[in-house]
């Protein structure tokens, strides 16, 4: 290969292009695609990433800048995936060099070397053969060895602070041929792993799981979109883990994306109990250098399967042989916040089209727009319906709270229930989407609510702690005990799932009633701890959030008692409904997943609101159908496309003024272009403006929120607009006095 004289690099910053530097004195060897480069920029000296080598700059000789280090011997990003971030910087319109530093673990971004040698200690086949029958018998310490690395090489500094000293029993295990040491250069593909695949088989797939693990491995090596639609508990973990051995006996590896709440110890755990093939595990808490560790395992091909949340689907996956989505529907997998956003699921599916592996979407309640993919046949549908481990589904039923008794939140039947099956020996689970202790803090005599100062929206009472909190801008008040206008006495008002705990108490004495939210999961381990004491039984009723309706069993749960499905009609997201089915069949999942039969009561006061009817008639399919019906109508998504500029500021008029010169400047262009004024038959084709307007909470952290909506019913001439309209707003002298960003498919609208 000829060294060309020119590199552009891609750069973490906010301008949309690459920059140009020469090779340099520094290169003695080709520049090539993906590697890292250092160089100067203005005053200061970035790390980018070297996209591509030209002949010449258009810069004049003397302006070009040399690249002052090249920092990885080989690239970090293969042409594939170095590909796949292009794409998404054109899909998502944000500037390629913020997503590529997206995509690298922080300490990449900051300079750390890739390339450090590692010593691993690796067990052989044979070594791992003779541990799971159960050698050495004799040498206690030998065999723990062997146990450490039975799911993984591990360097010296792991073993000696899992083992403290090993080193005696080591050598006699390398004498054996059961040990060995390898130096590992995470170059791509070397120093793989031997194949240590299953260690322990699954159990028997039903009927329904055979046919699904069949035809996604069918697709093994080409793309292929399959939605595995089944409930809590039908047995999709178990097909994602039958599909991945599968590929790992292929001799490929396996991408698996969780929501972060998904991504329990157990599931962890099943993915580790089930092959010895090493993993990474890559989640937002951990530490810069352990996530450094993960990257480089699943850069180097060491793990098998990458395991991890959002950002997990950058990462770099060797010999990639399939990926799976758990829980597709999840909000969590579109970052929604910050300048690059993306969608992980979006992107998975994607990776997997450019990589020709099949992509399995999981979930109990798929997104609309996945539903919407089966409709058209963009994916197969693979449908469990029976749970694996037991008979009848949930009985669900609606409590009309006009015409019931209600106190503090929990209407009389509800009560009633609660006691008939704590009578005979169940389990309760009662959900309301709203920690603390109350939403509202009120003083009687002057009507005084206590407010944020900061946002439109009021501060919640958290009684044990005594505080008032802003759950928008994380405000954190003590909680008066009069009122700051006229000196009245305050009053909490309404329900939050603190005080649904104390009410529950006080009508339940002497029954042990857990809360979970995140107002007590603080640590990792205290979600562990309070599943460990609904599973022993030690605690009787579970109160809870959001929290509870992810991934965990709950096999004596009879009763799940919705305390309030009614947010979700009144939300200007068209989206709301949508999120509520999801919740209220997800918390549904929780009950009756053991021998016995479930019951769940849905308290509302809109028990004749026609998407609960079809949704209790019908189910999420039935309901799904519905609300379609009605997204089609008013042609949101899944039937046009969308994208939202959104912007904030000091004042509610700087907000709307910057978003109003941009409607201006998009009519501009419009016109510029010809012919497609507003209201014609090309433009009704093209895009739609819709705003802008002031989001719902306008006033947020003590800023000033707005948005406009851009609509199309075709996805190209929707971005054909964004590409030349982008500019433009970069352009407009009012963007200096806000923040703004461009958010395409936004998964929430204000
Ligand atoms: P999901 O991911 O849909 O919630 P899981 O795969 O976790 O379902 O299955 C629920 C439970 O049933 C788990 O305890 C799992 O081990 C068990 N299970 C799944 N498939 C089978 C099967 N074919 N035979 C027996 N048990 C199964
Ligand atoms: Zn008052
Ligand atoms: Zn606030």
């Amino acid at each position: 290969m000829s060294s060309l004289p020119v590199v552009r690099v891609a750069l973490p910053t906010p301008l949309r292009r690459l920059f140009d530097y020469r090779a340099g004195p520094a290169a003695d060897s080709p520049i090539m695609a993906g590697t890292r480069v250092r160089v100067p920029f203005g005053q200061r000296r970035l790390i980018g990433v070297a996209m591509e080598t030209a002949a010449s700059s258009e810069l004049p000789d003397e302006r070009l800048k040399p690249v002052l280090e090249t920092l990885d011997p080989q690239p970090i990003f293969d042409p594939a995936t170095l590909a796949l971030l292009g794409w998404a910087a054109d899909y998502y319109h944000h500037p390629v060099g913020e997503v590529l530093a997206a995509a690298l673990p922080k300490a990449l971004r900051l300079g750390a070397a890739i390339d450090a040698a590692e010593e691993r200690w690796i067990i052989s086949p044979a070594g791992l053969e003779a541990y799971t029958s159960g050698e050495p018998r004799r040498a206690p310490r030998q065999r723990q060895l062997l146990a450490a690395l039975a799911s993984g090489g591990l360097t010296a500094a792991e073993l000696d602070e899992k083992l403290g000293s090993w080193r005696d029993a080591a050598r006699a295990l390398i004498g054996r041929g059961w040990l060995s040491v390898v130096v590992l250069p995470p170059a791509a593909g070397e120093a793989r792993a031997p194949a240590l695949l299953a260690v322990s088989r699954g159990p028997e797939p039903n009927e329904e799981q055979r046919v699904a693990i069949d035809r996604v491995c069918e697709s093994l090596g080409v793309f292929a979109g399959f939605v595995l639609h089944g409930v809590t508990g039908s047995g999709k973990t178990e097909v994602y883990l039958q599909v991945v051995e599968r590929a790992l006996r292929l001799g490929r590896s396996a991408l698996v994306l969780v929501p972060e709440i998904g991504l329990t110890p157990q599931l962890v755990n099943r993915f580790r109990s089930r092959f010895a093939a090493p993993m990474a595990v890559l989640h937002s808490a951990l530490t810069d250098h352990e996530r450094l560790l993960a990257w480089r395992d699943a850069f180097s091909g060491r793990a098998r399967v990458v395991l991890g949340t959002r950002s997990a689907v950058f990462a770099p996956v060797p010999d990639l042989g399939v990926i799976v989505v758990d829980e597709e529907h999840d909000p969590s997998f579109k970052q929604h916040e910050g300048g690059f956003r993306y969608s992980a699921r979006d992107l998975a599916v994607v990776r997997a089209q450019r990589g020709g592996v099949p992509v399995v979407l999981g979930s109990a309640t798929p997104a609309f727009e996945t539903l919407q993919n089966v409709t058209t046949g963009r994916y197969e549908r693979l449908v469990l319906t029976r749970r694996a481990a037991e008979a009848a589904p949930p009985r669900l039923s609606l409590i009309d709270l006009r015409s019931s008794a209600v106190r503090a939140g929990i209407s009389t039947p509800a009560v009633q229930a609660i006691e008939r099956h704590l009578a005979n020996g169940g389990q309760v689970l009662v959900f309301l989407n709203r920690r603390g202790y109350a939403p509202t803090l009120l003083c009687t005599a002057c009507g005084w609510l206590a407010p944020c100062r900061d946002c439109d929206a009021r501060l919640t009472v958290h009684l044990a702690a005594a505080r008032l909190r802003c759950h928008h801008c994380g405000a954190d008040t003590a909680l008066p005990e009069r009122c700051p206008q006229c000196g009245f006495a305050v009053k909490a008002v309404g329900q939050g799932t603190e005080r649904i705990e104390e009410t529950l108490a006080a009508l339940f004495p002497g029954t042990p009633c857990i809360r979970l939210d995140r107002d007590v999961v603080r640590r990792r381990g205290d979600m562990e701890e309070a599943m460990r004491r609904m599973a022993s039984g030690e605690a009787r009723i579970l109160v809870g959030t959001q929290m509870v309706t992810k991934g965990h069993d709950f096999p004596n749960v009879t009763l799940v008692v919705v305390l309030n499905a009614d947010q979700g009609f009144f939300s200007s997201d068209f989206r709301a409904p949508e999120r509520l089915a999801q919740t209220i069949v997800q918390v549904a999942g929780r009950a009756g997943r053991g021998e016995k039969a479930g019951e769940v009561l849905i308290q509302t006061e809109f028990p004749d609101h026609p998407l609960l009817r079809s949704l209790l008639a019908e189910g999420y399919d039935g309901f799904a159908r519905v609300a379609l019906a009605e997204r089609s109508q008013a042609s949101w998504p899944p039937f046009s496309r969308l994208a939202a500029v959104r912007d904030s500021a000091k004042t509610a008029e700087a907000a709307l003024a910057f978003l109003t010169e941009a409607r201006k400047a998009a009519e501009d262009l419009r016109a510029a272009r010809g012919g497609s004024a507003p209201g014609s038959r090309t433009e009704s084709r093209a895009v739609r403006l819709l705003g802008p307007a002031p989001a719902a909470m306008a006033k947020r952290a003590g800023r000033y929120h707005a948005q406009l909506l851009v609509e199309s019913a075709d996805r190209a001439a929707l971005h054909r607009f964004l590409d030349a309209w982008l500019p433009a707003l970069e352009a407009l002298p009012s963007v200096r006095r806000v923040r703004w960003a461009l958010d395409v498919d936004p998964s929430e609208i204000f």
